[in-house]
C-alpha cells in the first residue's frame, strides 16, 4: 500500500509507462549559510530579439550582370563586338552603322546589366536633338528612349513648341540602364561619349537640349546646378563644329515638381531652342557652324 502522495503518484506514472520522463525527486539542498549568499545580478533587460538572417542577395537575373556589392573592378572584354574599337566608331557613315557597330558594347559595367540597348532615335537630319542622362526600366525593357511617364512628358514638351517627337533627335549619354536608375558613374559615362559625340556629328543637329544635370556635366562639361543654369546658352564643340546648348530640366524632375513655376521655365528653354533651330534654317545653317 502506497502511504505517501509522491509515491502514489510515481505509481501511477509507472502504470502509464511514462516513468522514463520523470525525474528522479532531487534531496533538498543544505541550507547556504547567510553570509556566503550573493546578491543576484542586476537582470539584463529584455532578451534581444534575435531577427532572421537575411537571406543572401538574390543572384543577379541577368548572366554577367556585375554585383552590386563588388568591388572587383569591371574587367573590359577585348574582342571588337563587347569593345567597339573607336575607328568603328568614327568611320560610321550613317546612325544605322553606328548602331550596328556598337550595339554589342559592354565596355563599361553597366553593358552586362542591361535588358536592351538604347541607341536613340529620330529625325537622322534632326535640328533640334534631346540629350538625357540614360534608360530608366521602361526604356530598358523596350529599347527605346523617353518612354514611359518621363517620355510621355518630354512628348508634350516637344509639342508645345509646335514640333513632334518624330521630329527632333533623342538620345541618352549612356546606352544601358544604371541599375537602380542611379546617376551614370563618371567612367562609364566617359566610356559611352565617343558614341554620342559620333551620333552628334552625324545629325549635326542646330541645337542641342540637354534634360538634367548630368548630359550639362558629362557632354558640355558644366557642372553647376541645373537649377542655377538652366535657360542659359552654352556651347559643346562636337567634331569640327561648336554647336549651342540649352541646358533645363529633365522631365522626371519636372513630374516630380509639378509646380507653374517649373513648367513655365521648361516651356521658355524650349522656346528659345526652338527660336534658334528657325533662325538657323532661316540663314541657311550659317548659324549653326563656327
Ligand atoms: S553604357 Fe555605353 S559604354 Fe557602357 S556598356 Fe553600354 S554602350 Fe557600352
Amino acid at each position: 500500500m502506497t502511504d505517501h502522495p509522491l509515491q502514489a503518484w510515481r505509481d501511477t506514472l509507472e502504470d502509464l509507462g511514462v516513468m522514463g520522463l520523470v525525474r528522479e525527486p532531487m534531496a533538498a539542498p543544505e541550507p547556504i549559510p547567510a553570509t556566503q549568499v550573493s546578491r543576484p545580478a542586476p537582470h539584463p533587460g529584455p532578451r534581444p530579439v534575435s531577427r532572421p538572417t537575411p537571406p543572401p542577395a538574390a543572384a543577379s537575373p541577368r548572366p554577367g550582370a556585375p554585383s552590386a556589392t563588388s568591388s572587383a573592378p569591371y574587367v573590359r572584354p577585348t574582342d571588337p563586338i563587347g569593345c567597339p574599337p573607336p575607328e568603328a566608331v568614327a568611320t560610321a557613315a550613317s546612325l544605322a552603322d553606328l548602331e550596328r557597330a556598337i550595339q554589342g558594347c559592354l565596355a563599361c559595367p553597366l553593358g552586362p546589366g542591361r535588358l536592351k540597348f538604347v541607341f536613340g532615335e529620330g529625325d537622322p537630319k534632326a535640328r533640334l536633338m534631346f540629350v538625357g542622362e540614360g534608360p530608366g526600366r521602361d526604356e530598358d525593357l523596350q529599347g527605346r528612349p523617353f518612354v514611359g511617364k518621363a517620355g510621355e512628358l518630354l512628348d508634350k514638351m516637344i509639342g508645345a513648341i509646335g514640333l513632334k517627337r518624330e521630329d527632333a533627335y533623342i538620345a541618352n549619354v549612356v546606352k544601358c540602364r544604371p541599375p537602380d536608375n542611379r546617376t551614370p558613374a563618371p567612367d562609364e559615362a566617359r566610356a559611352c561619349l565617343g558614341y554620342l559625340h559620333r551620333q552628334i556629328e552625324l545629325i549635326r543637329p542646330a541645337v542641342i537640349v540637354t534634360l538634367g544635370a548630368t548630359p550639362l556635366r558629362e557632354l558640355v562639361g558644366v557642372s553647376e546646378g541645373i537649377t542655377r543654369v538652366r535657360g542659359q546658352w552654352k556651347r559643346v564643340r562636337v567634331g569640327d563644329r561648336e554647336i549651342p546648348v540649352m541646358p533645363t530640366f529633365h522631365p522626371a524632375y519636372v513630374l516630380r515638381q509639378y509646380t507653374q513655376d517649373v513648367r513655365r521655365a521648361v516651356w521658355e528653354d524650349l522656346k528659345a531652342a526652338k527660336e534658334w533651330v528657325d533662325k538657323a534654317v532661316e540663314d541657311q545653317g550659317l548659324k549653326t557652324e563656327d
